[in-house]
């Protein structure tokens, strides 16, 4: 299984959360809004290593991480 690039972006949304992204997202903010995390192998693990560097605060990107570790509901 190939490794993706995945991404997180620098600034909060208006939840005070981080997108988590995959490169090729088509929501994928300019690069220079963006912090390279790594290569990974699932949103699951991207996810992990982004929240390392970020805290928390980090989501997956609803267009390109489409399997969500956890269902929220609302
Ligand atoms: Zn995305």
């Amino acid at each position: 299984m190939p490794a993706e690039y995945y991404y997180v972006t620098k600034q909060t949304d208006q939840t005070n959360f981080h997108l988590l992204h995959r490169r090729g997202c088509i929501k994928l903010p300019p690069p220079n809004s963006l912090v390279f995390i790594g290569s990974l192998y699932n949103s699951l693990q991207a996810l992990t290593v982004a929240k390392v560097r970020f805290g928390e605060n980090v989501k997956t990107c609803y267009f390109c991480c489409l399997s969500h570790p956890q269902k929220k509901q609302r």
